[in-house]
């Protein structure tokens, strides 16, 4: 007999040692709940962790999973787990422990985690009996390009070492990295294992999803959030039973609890959209790191501009670092052109009005005419939606807001305003509202206006507008893409929308209206977002010009923005570095880790005064234990956006240079919420992206 059966035995009148479970309950609670199990029960072998339940919840029987054996603690009498549930299949363990992971460093319920590794309907009854192996699938080779000599190195040094490890593909955008994330998933499908390719969900267009068919055949399954929940059902039963290998998904494929997980990729891996902003607050990124980790695979990473985050890991020696300096078939990288809106300014004060729209310089308009006869594609972006950003009353200054945001109001088409946070829309009033005699009139500019001025200026070219208004559905947007891809648009128009991994052959003029909006965002990542999105939105020009060089042209207040002056040079590192140099001096991320704390409620009193409570709280924590010494509580203040969908916010921001010190400090300060007001919630979000 071994010693901790003794151990056990010893005890008086012992209860069996799997008499009680820990179970993850899917239903909004801080902890895992404790259950009893009955004799028959026991000797089933199904009792193991990673096997879901039903068990009494109240009045209601939920579902949970077994997390492991544990002991009552004794209060009150405990229910039995009333079944074993035999439709889910069971989590392997190395999936379970990152399931655990997530709740615990992301401050969330265990069980609110655990439900999101299900799909969200029964699987079918024709489908449960059909009991076909898997498949083998078909890779059609005969499509792939030979390789640059850059591409075959890259895949060379990542295939050289196994398991565990982080790759940074840094390439410049067209240095055919999408083709590297083929290669390497036809190695995975071959050797008999899995894949998961998450890409940004506005990416996840049939464009793409199509290039990855034409290699990968039918190894490719697709989640994206415009499935039905049975399509998404079917999808990821079919990665469940092998009878697919490569899972292309937005965020949440992450969470199909694969047996045979062999790589992640991650392209685009800089895109602020990998931060899911509600419910559990994760960062794909940094969670599929850590699947990778549990599941010992590799994950590659992907950018042409690599979130400081990754650049900063890449740089020490954390990740492994590929790059890719040219564009394939040595195709050039755009020549970009910066129009000083300051200059044009005083030139047409001084030459007396223009013939163009405020909005467009003369430099721009021969560039868009010189494309236009040369039969080539023109895309003008602006991040703004609308006609106009606001209206105001130029008697009395009155701007309408929307009653249930702290936003303006944004003019759209003739007369509708709209608000872009919540459903909130009216139509504008000649009168003004506030004053007896004002007209109220727009001011600034939006998507809306550009594509009225060009159809003016260009009565010929036909013009295409792709933003949120526009593209209502998916249809919609893949019918646009269609349509350019195949030359019936000669200018497109969009919002950041367009900036986003599109490849469009005929496309090789790229201006940027105004590239300033952005930059002054009350937001530590704002210089960075800016960088990023210029670069990406230049990358579009020229990517399949084999002479010459697409042009871009960025029209700006600010041609002196390191935003700008990098993005000109064609010179991320240099800009990484700079900015990495702020960060430092400031002790923000990626040195210290931060934490976002947003109180929030209807009643705007009760807010405030739990945001200072929690303040006051989390001081007394930090003096009670020495290794909270070094966090920092910025705070309480009210958010940026001060109130959303009647909702006001204040947040608190703690920070600090460890992780696990400042996970500990933020889980004991959210432990207990009894003294926290009726009606107020506090959100956690650890590694805090969006701080508006
Ligand atoms: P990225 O993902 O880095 O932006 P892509 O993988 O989209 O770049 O490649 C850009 C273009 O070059 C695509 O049209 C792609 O089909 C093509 N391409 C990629 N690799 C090669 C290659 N080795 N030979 C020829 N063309 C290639
Ligand atoms: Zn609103």
């Amino acid at each position: 007999m071994s010693f901790s059966s003794l151990a056990v035995d010893s005890s008086e009148k012992a209860e069996p040692a799997n008499a009680y479970w820990k179970v993850a309950v899917e239903a909004p609670l801080p902890t895992a709940l404790t259950y009893a199990v009955s004799a028959e029960m026991r000797a089933d072998p199904r009792l193991k962790r990673g096997t879901s339940v039903c068990v009494p919840l109240g009045r209601r029987t939920v579902s949970g999973i077994l997390l492991g054996p544990t002991l009552p603690d004794g209060k009150f009498e405990l229910k039995n787990i009333i079944s074993l549930d035999e439709s889910r299949p069971v989590l392997h363990e190395s999936f379970l422990q990152w399931l655990e992971w997530l709740a615990r460093y992301y401050a969330h319920p265990i069980g609110n985690v655990t439900e999101m590794a299900f799909p969200p309907l029964e699987k079918k009854e024709k489908l449960r009996k059909s009991n076909k192996a898997p498949v083998t699938p078909t890779l059609m080779a005969d499509q792939r390009p030979e390789l640059t000599e850059e591409q075959a190195r890259v895949i060379g040094d990542i295939e050289s070492s196994s398991g565990f490890n982080v790759h940074l593909v840094h390439g410049v955008t067209g240095s055919g990295k999408t083709e590297i994330y083929m290669r390497l998933l036809e190695d995975v499908v071959k050797a008999g294992r899995q894949g998961i390719v998450l890409v940004p969900e506005i990416s996840l267009t049939p464009q793409l999803i199509e290039r990855f068919a034409r290699r990968l055949g039918d190894a490719v399954a697709v989640i994206h959030s415009h499935l039905t929940p049975r399509e998404k059902t079917t999808q990821w039963w079919a990665m469940m039973e092998g009878k697919k290998q490569i899972l292309i998904g937005a965020r949440s494929a992450l969470f199909c609890p694969l047996p045979n997980l062999g790589m992640i990729v991650i392209d685009e891996e800089h895109e602020s959209s990998f931060k899911q902003d509600e419910k559990l607050k994760y960062h794909a990124r940094d969670a599929a790191v850590m699947l990778a980790k549990y599941s010992n695979c590799p994950v590659i990473l992907g950018s042409a501009t690599p979130s400081l985050e990754t650049w900063h890991n890449a740089q020490s020696g954390r990740y492994k670092l590929h790059q890719l300096k040219a564009r394939v078939a040595d195709r050039a990288l755009p020549s970009i052109e910066v129009v000083d809106l300051r200059e044009v300014k005083d030139l047409r004060r001084q030459k007396g009005e223009s013939d163009l729209p405020f909005w467009l310089t003369e430099p721009l308009y021969q560039a868009i005419t010189e494309t236009l006869e040369k039969k080539e594609q023109a895309a003008l972006f602006l991040n703004r939606r609308g006609i106009a950003q606001a209206v105001v009353c130029p008697d009395c200054g009155y701007v309408p807001e929307c009653p249930n945001c702290a936003v303006k109001l944004t003019l759209h088409g003739r007369s509708h305003l709209l608000c872009h946070y919540c459903d909130y829309h009216e139509t504008m009033t000649e009168q003004c509202t506030d004053c007896p005699d004002g007209e109220p009139k727009p001011i600034g500019l939006g998507t809306e206006t550009i594509e009225k001025d060009l159809a003016r200026l260009f009565p010929e070219a036909r013009i295409a507008r792709m933003d949120r208004d526009e593209i209502g559905t998916r249809e919609d947007l893949e019918r646009m893409i269609k349509e350019v891809e195949n030359r019936e648009v000669d200018i497109l128009v969009g919002t950041q929308m367009i900036a986003k991994g599109l490849d469009f052959p005929g496309l090789t003029l790229v201006g940027l209206v105004l590239a300033d909006v952005g930059f002054n965002l009350p937001d530590l990542r704002a210089s960075e977002r800016s960088f990023q999105l210029l670069t990406q939105v230049a990358g579009r020009s020229g990517r399949h010009l084999n002479e010459g060089a697409g042009r871009v042209l960025i029209q700006t207040y600010n041609p002196d923005h390191p935003s700008i002056t990098y993005t000109v040079a064609h010179d991320y590192e240099a800009y990484a570095a700079f900015e990495l140099g702020f960060r430092e001096a400031l002790s923000y991320p990626p040195y210290w880790r931060l934490v976002n704390f947003r109180v929030q409620g209807l009643d705007l009193e009760k807010v405030k005064k739990t945001a200072k409570q929690l303040r006051t709280r989390a001081q007394t924590l930090q003096s009670r234990n020495p290794a909270y010494a070094p966090i920092e509580i910025l705070g309480p203040a009210q958010a940026p956006m001060a109130k959303i969908r009647n909702q006001h916010r204040w947040q608190l921001l703690v920070k600090g240079p460890d992780a696990a010190a400042l996970g500990a400090f933020c889980r004991q300060l959210v432990e207990n919420q009894d003294w926290v007001a009726p009606a107020v919630k506090i959100n956690v979000d650890v590694d805090a992206v969006h701080l508006l």
